[in-house]
């Protein structure tokens, strides 16, 4: 028998703490998790699921225009903001409910309450309660940072956006990276008039230049305005209500809503974590070694709270990597080579492996192969947009280093294509494969 109150306290039921709580308690285990807002975490609550769908629900704005192509009578059609808003978070409440019930249906007790660390085996309960645990495991997920300028509390960031109460008829986001891209293309497509401002002129930093620079023209040419160099200066309110923002190189711009996708910070702000003697890095993010152990022995951390891969999939991995090894007897680690990942803009955009820019550096000697089209789709939807698929190949062996990709459904198609870039696979052995025809991922075999 332990001598502590349970075998294991995760703090934070994220992705990343559910997963840990939920197969430590398969292997025996006795677990608590503890959560101050609600169980799901940022993916489900407020990030990855409701925001893919609202991107399926912004789609039908191209989808309706183009079935007129098709041979549909398509009358003028009305979007309702509040119709979409509440069955998005109708799904949520549902997500949120499965989520508890998995918990409690593997023995994981679920405490509704924010818990912060108060010795190296002991939490502390907003309720004032302590207890005591022999692992505790720091699962808080990130949030997202705000650059502090006059004014920045009149925006909103994407914790807020799902539960806007009407749809803004002017948004200026902050930021080019994922969320700014994605919201961009949401907000555009239901009517909004978008503006994109970044402090640099790099958009999606880390993805492979080309396909970043067919998004950038595409979300042009779709009515997006960028402004780059942009820093904000600050934001006041108008007599009628509306923004002003001013911001360096630009002249100012009024809008109705401003909207924050400037990255997102690890959370551990008062969570008692340095009071204990836990190592953070400079952004405030537990160190952990490569079995996501802390330097305090009984102190772990997993997902975006380690700001390794700020991405869901990665976070689950490292919840069962963690399980596996600390209460199932099978030491595991997290491979983070070839992670796929994918950006969900209009249209959306998806890669694995180096960039040819990181390839380059890496490898020197490189051979790439693109294929540049216009879906088949969008040909008879007389709707000019192009798609861009780029593989990097090492010249030496052909071995595909890198795979990246802009058109219709590219996440869904690089998915597969990844299992062949992590397995190693060469540029030949994608061009032994006869393609499907007609698709768009044919292309995969026929790059050029
Ligand atoms: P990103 O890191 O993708 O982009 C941050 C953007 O904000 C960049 O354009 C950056 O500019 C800018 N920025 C950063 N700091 C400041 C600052 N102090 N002042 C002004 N601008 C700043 O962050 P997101 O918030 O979009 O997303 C956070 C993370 O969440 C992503 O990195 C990703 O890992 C994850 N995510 C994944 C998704 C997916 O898988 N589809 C979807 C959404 C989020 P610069 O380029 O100049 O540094």
């Amino acid at each position: 028998m332990s001598d502590y109150d349970y075998d294991l306290f995760v703090i934070g039921a994220g992705s990343g703490g559910v997963r840990a709580a939920r197969v430590s308690a398969a292997h025996g285990a006795k677990v608590a998790i503890a959560e101050e807002y609600r169980v799901g975490g940022t993916c489900v609550i407020r990030g990855c699921v409701p925001k893919k769908l609202l991107i399926y629900g912004a789609h039908f704005a191209e989808d309706l225009k183009d079935a007129r192509r098709f041979g549909w009578n398509v009358p003028d059609c009305d979007f309702e903001w509040p119709v979409l808003r509440d069955n998005v978070l109708a799904d949520v409440d549902r997500l949120n409910k499965a989520y508890t019930h998995t918990l409690e249906s593997h023995d994981v007790e679920v405490i509704l309450e924010r818990a912060t660390v108060s010795g190296p085996n002991e939490v502390t309960l907003a309720s004032g309660r302590t207890i005591s645990a022999g692992r505790i495991l720091i699962a808080t997920g990130a949030r997202p940072h705000v650059p502090s300028c006059p004014g920045h509390e009149l925006g909103i960031t994407s914790n807020e956006v799902f539960h806007l109460e009407a749809l803004p008829k002017r948004v200026l986001i902050a930021g080019a990276g994922y969320i700014a891209n994605e919201f961009a293309g949401i907000f555009n497509e239901l009517g909004t008039k978008v503006t994109l401002i970044n402090r640099s002129d790099v958009i999606l930093r880390g993805y492979d230049e080309s396909i970043r620079d067919r998004l950038l023209q595409i979300s042009m040419t779709k009515g997006i305005d960028f402004r780059f160099h942009a820093e904000f200066r600050g934001i006041t309110k108008n007599a009628d209500g509306s923004l002003k923002v001013e911001m360096t190189e630009h002249e100012p711009i009024d809008v109705d809503c401003v909207m924050f996708a400037t990255g997102r910070v690890p959370n551990t702000d008062g969570l008692g974590l340095s009071d204990v003697g836990v190592e953070l890095d400079e952004k405030g993010a537990v160190k952990v070694d490569a079995y996501s152990k802390s330097n305090i022995d009984s102190i772990y951390a997993v997902g975006d709270v380690t700001n390794r891969m700020q991405l869901t999939p990665v976070a689950i991995r490292e919840g069962q990597a963690f399980a596996d090894t600390v209460f199932g007897d099978t030491p595991r680690t997290v491979d983070y080579d070839s992670v796929p990942s994918a950006v969900f803009s209009h249209p959306p955009m998806a890669g694995v492996g180096l960039t040819e820019g990181q390839a380059r550096m890496k490898f020197g000697s490189i051979k790439v192969y693109t294929s540049d089209f216009r879906a088949m789709k969008n040909v008879l939807a007389d709707r000019n947009e192009r798609a861009l698929y780029k593989m990097i190949c090492d010249a030496e062996t052909g071995k595909v280093i890198g795979l990246h990709m802009i058109g219709p459904d590219a996440p869904e198609i690089l998915q597969a294509a990844a299992v062949a870039v992590k397995a190693g696979l060469t540029k030949q052995a994608f061009d032994d494969t006869v393609a499907l025809h007609p698709s768009m991922a044919e292309e995969l075999v026929l790059m050029k």
